[in-house]
């Protein structure tokens, strides 16, 4: 699509900015140097930013400084856009439909994924599950060759690593409220302590029967195991990993809209998929408020 004809699909400007606005300071403006309310505003940027001066420590910023939005050619109404299409569009269909450099739409992508995972805290407590699931992803996804014409068969079965473009992913999840993380791992050697280092003492671990986890009580993090084997009928008590196989089919559904994904690349497509699944109300407005100078 041209420039012009994709400019009527984008939301107005001014609203973008009024909601950017709300997230990042409510009803009043506050410095984002010294968090003083002695702000006035001083015109506007060439982005159409409200630009505000602070009395309390004499420096101007305005509403794009700090934030996700700020380094970046796009107007605020397209990075918006991308935003809300990367969640179900491939990459290079996003750049057409704006008329854009797919790079430098990706570019934006990659850091809406990399803080997403800042965003999306984590860790484990009380009852949790892990388990395992191979995705097939080599040097250069579709995402990141936009001419390749190989199509990639999403997932194999059985085990893979890293390096035979078949990385693990240990998908772990807090049965208590369902938050979930992905971890793309080389192998799954060390995959016991991986997890450990997420419990807080309390963490009663469900997984399958993989020898991977066995022991994994014995680590500081995790108070006990229950592993399940496949063959068991029946789901006893505690010791499933439903939830899991759960958040698989969201994993394998969110990577073949894709068609192949980069291994490289992996973690943060699954980082964002994991602040959806974790913040479905209010995803969109952790990543307005997010802060990038920290
Ligand atoms: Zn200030």
């Amino acid at each position: 699509m041209d420039k012009q004809s994709a400019q009527v699909f984008l939301p107005p400007r001014e609203r973008c900015f009024e909601r950017l606005r709300l997230a990042r300071f409510g009803e009043t403006v506050t410095c984002v140097h010294c968090e003083s309310d002695e702000v006035v505003k001083r015109g506007t940027t060439g982005k159409d930013a409200q630009q505000y001066w602070c009395k309390n420590c004499e420096t101007y910023f305005n509403d794009l400084t700090d934030t996700i939005f700020g380094q970046h050619r796009f107007a605020l109404e397209e990075m918006f856009d991308i935003v809300k299409e990367m969640r179900s569009e491939p990459t290079a269909q996003i750049a057409r439909d704006l008329g854009r450099d797919y790079e430098a739409v990706l570019n934006f992508v990659h850091e809406v994924q990399d803080v997403s995972g800042d965003i999306d805290e984590f860790d484990l407590y009380d009852v949790c599950e892990a388990d395992e699931i191979y995705v097939t992803a080599g040097e250069k996804g579709l995402e990141d060759e936009e001419s390749s014409p190989r199509q990639r068969g999403l997932f194999k079965k059985g085990r893979g690593d890293f390096q035979g473009d078949k990385p693990p992913v240990l998908t772990l999840v807090r049965r208590d409220d369902g938050r979930v993380r992905f971890l793309v791992c080389k192998d799954l050697q060390d995959a016991d302590e991986d997890i450990a280092e997420y419990g807080d003492g309390s963490v009663i671990l469900c997984t399958d029967g993989y020898g991977i986890y066995d022991d994994i009580e014995e680590l500081e993090g995790v108070d006990g195991h229950l592993a399940v084997t496949h063959s068991d009928t029946y789901v006893i008590g505690d010791a499933h990993t439903n939830t899991c196989e759960n958040r698989h089919s969201f994993l394998r559904q969110w990577l073949a809209k894709f068609r192949g994904v980069s291994k490289h690349h992996l973690q943060k497509y699954l980082d964002f998929l994991a602040l959806k699944l974790n913040s479905p109300g209010n995803w969109f407005e952790k990543l307005l408020c997010y802060n990038v100078s920290g």
